[in-house]
């Protein structure tokens, strides 16, 4: 998945563009720029790419989230479903808002289940966040539709899944808001940085004004800008989006090479009967970062992901006992370990989650183990790992 695998000429030019005008702030100093806006135009490939009428980017994948909830006016109390399943900085968005994680069971996706989501909501509900976690995504159109019917905002954290679809439409377009990242282990990489995008015209107009302080960006002047709101830095700087700009190009040829390779892997493992694969929703198309399967047991995944390890498959993952990405080892969360506490609304809203029962997702993390799909690989490293593979997850089985 990474694109820092292949980083090289056309990331350094851009770079160098921005170095050599010595602008690095993407507002303002028109005169010094050369006509360079990195961040603008970024912006448009990305509404481009994503056939949204706006994308707004930020500092981060977290800094998305956040702002996307910003602007859809979630706060205090206000309460947020997403999946046991995620990053944590699904759920540190929300609380940095104020507002209440409530975590719901995943099914065979992966991701969010629709009956857990609908048995979720309260009358505190504003937003459902479905994590397309490892480049899938979940049922998205059951979840539009529970969204309409309680009037909930639909917000897909796309993080880990830019360059997939789903009926047809760029991941992160299908809800109200979606959000990227392009931290430095993600698809595609400005080093750091994030991207808000909607067809929703208020929302992009206060993602905008939010992300920068809440200037308006009206007028030349960048002293005399209005700030009808309060607001926060979550710029991104034209040195990043510099990279971006130069990556977002190579997008396309970077999935292709994915699927290219998750393609050998899968048929390879799906000789294997007692192998079963993540479900892909209908009318869903991965972006192949990953290649996500389960065996029959917890027990048989442990022990398949040890003798990976052991024999030299690297790159995959048990989520199971991972400590950023199931609510397991999330004893921050758990213990709520906030360093200058919460508001009262935040903290009489929160579950207990020692105590919630999420049994149901833990049969199928439990029992999942997902690769991560390199560019980097030829098509024999690809095929000497996926012999590799089956053999060890036979032997496990034997
Ligand atoms: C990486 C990631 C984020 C956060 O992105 P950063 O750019 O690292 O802040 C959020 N959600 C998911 C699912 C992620 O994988």
């Amino acid at each position: 998945m990474p694109g820092f695998e292949l980083f090289g000429d056309k990331e350094r030019k851009q770079v160098n563009d921005v170095l050599d005008s010595g602008v690095l702030m993407r507002y303002g100093f028109d005169g010094m720029r050369n006509g360079h806006w990195k961040a603008k135009e970024l912006e448009k490939a990305l509404e481009k790419r994503m056939q949204v009428n706006h994308a707004q980017l930020v500092s981060s994948g977290t800094a998305a989230l956040t702002v996307a909830l910003a602007c859809a006016k979630v706060g205090a109390g206000d309460e947020v479903i997403l999946p046991t399943f995620t990053f944590v900085a699904s759920f540190e968005a929300v609380l940095s808002v104020g507002a209440v994680p409530i975590l719901v069971d995943v099914d065979d996706t992966l991701t969010l289940d629709p009956i857990a989501v609908e048995k979720a909501i309260t009358n505190k509900t504003k937003v459902v966040m479905p994590v397309h976690m490892c480049g899938s995504m979940a049922d998205l159109a059951p979840l539009k539709v529970i969204c309409e019917k309680h009037g909930l905002i639909l917000l897909e954290d796309a993080c880990q899944a830019i360059g997939g679809s789903y009926e047809g439409k760029p991941l992160g377009s299908y809800g109200d808001l979606g959000c990227f990242s392009f931290d430095y282990v993600k698809t595609i990489t400005c080093g750091e940085g994030g991207a808000v995008i909607t067809n929703n015209q208020e929302f992009y107009k206060l993602a905008d004004q939010y992300s920068d302080h809440g200037h308006d960006h009206i007028g030349k002047d960048r002293g005399a800008e209005g700030h009808p709101i309060l607001g926060y830095n979550y710029r991104i700087s034209e040195l990043h989006a510099a990279v971006g700009l130069a990556q977002i190009e190579r997008l396309d040829d970077f999935i292709a090479t994915q699927k290219r390779n998750y393609t050998i892997l899968k048929e390879a493992l799906e000789q294997i009967p007692e192998v079963s694969f993540r479900r892909v929703p209908k009318n869903g198309v991965e972006n192949y970062s990953f290649l996500s399967f389960f065996l029959p047991t917890e027990e048989m995944a442990r022990k398949t992901i040890k003798a990976f390890s052991e024999n030299g498959v690297d790159a995959c993952f048990y989520w199971f006992n991972n400590n950023w990405h199931y609510y397991r080892k999330w004893e921050h969360l758990k213990d709520l370990n906030s360093l200058n506490g919460f508001s009262k609304e935040l903290r009489e809203g929160l579950p207990n989650y020692n105590m919630s029962d999420f049994s149901i997702s833990d049969q199928w993390v439990g029992r999942n183990i997902s690769c991560l799909i390199k560019l980097g690989w030829s098509e024999d490293e690809v095929i000497a790992r996926a012999n590799n593979m089956s053999n060890l997850i036979k032997k496990q089985l034997s």
